[in-house]
């Protein structure tokens, strides 16, 4: 039996955490863990690729890649129901909302992260697919508007072209 309040499970964007026992606002759900680096270090690991390098300040970056770790498979959302804080050099990732078995727990990579390593159009975070997906569905109605008017002008200069070769027909006889 597990005493964490979540599991690891398939998310949209890969794995993601997700609670399996309610947890209310405020309450620690897990430690952010890895080896303490160096600005330097930091800056070299994240050369090399590593996206879980967490910033604790200037100074210290907490290198999260480890498998242990499993806060690092809590993904990014613009519209979050976690966040994470420090206490001193450790990092912890605490509930902002009562969240309920079966929701996905997530929370705020900041700015920067969306900016540069998700790309901000390419959040897949439920509220940026939201987004995305209300303003797709406003341009195929605009879209679907313009062919409807089109469809009816042509079909209008069709009836006036008929009624015109009728009078004609009619002058002619
Ligand atoms: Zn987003």
């Amino acid at each position: 039996m597990s005493r964490r309040p979540f599991r690891v499970g398939r998310a949209r964007t890969g794995l993601g955490l997700f609670a399996t026992k309610p947890i209310r606002k405020n309450a620690r759900i897990v430690e952010y863990k890895g080896p303490l680096l160096t600005g330097k270090a930091a800056q070299k690991a994240e050369n090399g690729g590593n996206r879980y390098l967490y910033e604790i300040n200037k100074r210290w970056t907490i290198d999260g890649a480890g498998r242990d770790n499993v806060a690092r498979y809590g993904n990014h959302s613009c519209n979050p129901n976690a966040d994470s804080y420090n206490v001193k050099k450790r990092v912890f990732i605490r509930a902002i909302k009562n969240i309920k078995p079966g929701d996905e727990i997530v929370y705020d990579y900041g700015i920067d992260y969306l900016k540069n390593v998700i790309g901000k159009s390419n959040c897949q975070c439920s509220r940026c697919r939201k987004r995305r997906n209300k303003r797709a569905a406003e341009l195929r109605l605009k879209r679907q508007r313009k062919e409807a008017r089109l469809k009816r002008e042509r079909s209008a200069k069709r009836a006036a072209a008929r009624k015109s070769s009728k009078k004609s027909a009619k002058r002619k006889a």
